[in-house]
């Protein structure tokens, strides 16, 4: 039995992918309540938070969410697979870049 030919010059690759994986990003903020004599508003004041958001795209809308601190840590090893998985593609992309048929 004779393994299946590929057309002349191609190859496949496999690519090691970690899932489950997430696009976007991950932003912690710091913030002052409306509270007028709030521990925030001491000085130096003490402020709330942090505050863990993930923000992406949503069916083609930048959208945010709110996120625990338990949520923000899987989110964030999401991100991390994400970009490693960006990075392979770029990688890819380069050198296809580099054996263009042409000169
Ligand atoms: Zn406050």
């Amino acid at each position: 039995m004779q393994a299946k030919q590929h057309s002349l010059g191609t190859k496949k690759i496999t690519l090691h992918i970690t899932l489950p994986l997430l696009p976007g990003s991950l932003s912690t903020a710091r913030s002052t309540c409306g509270k007028p004599h709030c521990a925030c508003k001491a000085n130096p004041p003490k402020l709330h938070g942090p505050y863990y958001r993930w923000t992406g795209f949503l069916e083609g809308k930048r959208t945010t969410k709110t996120l625990t601190p338990e949520q923000a840590r899987e989110c964030r090893q999401r991100i991390a697979r994400h970009r490693a998985l960006e990075k392979q593609i770029r990688q890819l992309v380069c050198q296809a870049l580099r054996q263009v048929p042409w000169t």
